[in-house]
């Protein structure tokens, strides 16, 4: 370690979208973290990528954060498809509105890391001759933030201007009577080609294959797109076009099956009891949810649903036969991606801290967690919506899956659980 070294919980690199969002959660979680980026400041994509008629070729609304509500009602994009310039105000908007750069070093490129398994840490090294130590190592370094120089014979003698749409320079470039060539028709090239043409003098253009572009019939967001949005940043769902289409697909299933099933909107409990992965047991306990489950009923909770994977059918079936027929048991009927749009609905969960916990605090229902006495920065799912229970107890067994007796589970007793959901959902 140098004089200029310094000690975090967390490394980000990268201050693209990716990056800021991380830091703005580890922020949350309580870590210390820092932003390493190459480039002077934050926006990574749309840092580099400043070439003429550079814009995102899928709706600005969602090509926005959707973790701060208030944001989305301050930041109102001009166009459908916003150029550029707009993205990278966006970003340094929302590096400025949560000061997040106080937690970033720009021009600092990373060159190395190192694990020590002593130490448990990993030393980073930086071009400028910082070094870090820190526990946790995260890269948002993008899937597109490395150019690729095309390997062409020849290239080496041309001696005129070369220019890349990944790095293009900052004070544009004039090709006012200039005889121009673009390589390639993928969408840099769909973007940039018209206006290069405009000014040129002569523009040729290598295609080696044919790509199928749509109008993209930009303009201005209709008042009419815009207001659900703003009303209610959840209706972000609804107004998303591309990827959330599959969610709100599942969740018009699941609702469908639920309603099927007597679970109206807000008036269940999911039960997240697993896992057992490989024999491994690491749960609460199909007593001790079953006990839990007949106080919630009783005190007038309408249904609770047993949410797991294979593994944990055995052990659901234990719970069900506990509990009336008001417990719904879809254990072994779900997939994976199911689980945020299973949970969403629910009034409340109860999970262990597993890996389906961690999807279910994805979606803003309330969830207690019930946390195995592990390190708790591994396994704690995070999110404004979500409390963790763990037993006080200077314990490693479950995390090397070598216990036999989880007495630390048998110290969070279902009284505990009911008080502590009380205070959860009032
Ligand atoms: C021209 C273009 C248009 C696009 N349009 C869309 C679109 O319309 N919709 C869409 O969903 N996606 C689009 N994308 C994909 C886009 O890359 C992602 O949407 C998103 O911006 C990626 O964000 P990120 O934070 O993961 O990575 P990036 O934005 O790539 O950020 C990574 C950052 O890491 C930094 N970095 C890398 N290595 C190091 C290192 N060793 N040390 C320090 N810093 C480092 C880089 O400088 C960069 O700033 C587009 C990409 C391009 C190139």
């Amino acid at each position: 370690m140098t004089e200029r070294s310094t000690n975090v919980d967390v490394v980000i690199v990268g201050a693209g979208f990716a990056g800021m969002y991380q830091l703005v959660r580890m922020r949350r979680a309580g870590f210390s973290a820092i932003v390493l980026e190459t480039a002077d400041d934050v926006g990574g994509t749309w840092y580099w990528n400043r070439y003429p008629g550079a814009r995102c070729d899928i709706l600005s609304v969602d090509y926005s954060y959707s973790w701060d509500p208030e944001l989305q009602k301050e930041w109102q994009w001009s166009e459908r498809y916003a150029a550029q310039p707009e993205i990278l105000r966006y970003a340094q908007f929302v590096a400025d509105k949560h000061d997040l750069r106080r937690d970033m070093r720009f021009n600092t490129r990373v060159t190395s890391a190192e694990w020590d398994d002593d130490t448990d840490r990993w030393t980073i090294c930086t071009d400028n001759g910082d070094d870090l130590s820190c526990r946790y190592y995260i890269m948002a370094t993008g899937c597109l933030s490395m150019p690729k120089v095309p390997d062409i014979e020849g290239t080496d003698r041309y001696t005129g201007e070369v220019y890349f749409t990944s790095t293009w320079p900052h004070d544009g470039v004039d090709f006012t009577g200039k005889r121009v060539a673009v390589i390639g028709t993928g969408s840099s090239a769909v973007q940039s080609i018209p206006l290069i043409a405009a000014e040129a003098d002569q523009l040729t253009v290598f295609q080696r294959t044919p790509n199928f572009s749509i109008p993209a019939r930009n303009g201005p967001i209709s008042d009419e797109r815009l207001a659900p949005f703003l009303d209610n940043p959840d209706n972000v769902y609804l107004l998303h076009a591309s990827g959330y289409e599959v969610f709100r697909g599942r969740r018009d299933v699941f609702l469908a099956e639920a309603a099927a099933h007597g679970l109206t909107p807000g008036q269940f409990a999911i039960f997240l009891p697993g896992c057992n992965v490989n024999g491994h047991l690491k749960r609460w306990g199909a007593a001790r949810y079953a006990a839990l489950a007949n106080q919630l009923h009783q005190e007038g909770l309408e249904r609770i649903a047993l949410i797991g994977g294979p593994d944990e059918i055995e052990e659901c079936q234990h719970i069900a036969q506990a509990c009336g027929p008001w417990l719904v048991n879809l254990c072994g009927q779900t997939a994976v991606f199911d689980i945020p749009s299973l949970c969403e609905p629910a009034r409340f969960i109860v999970a262990n801290d597993t890996g389906t916990a961690h999807l279910a605090a994805a979606t803003p229902t309330p969830m207690l967690v019930l946390c195995g006495p592990t390190d708790p920065r591994r396994v704690k799912p995070l999110g404004d919506n979500v409390i963790t229970l763990q037993a006080d107890l200077p314990c490693i067994n479950c995390y090397r899956k070598t216990c036999s007796h989880h007495s630390c589970m048998a110290m969070l007793t279902p009284s505990r659980i009911l008080q502590r959901l009380r205070e959860l959902i009032g």
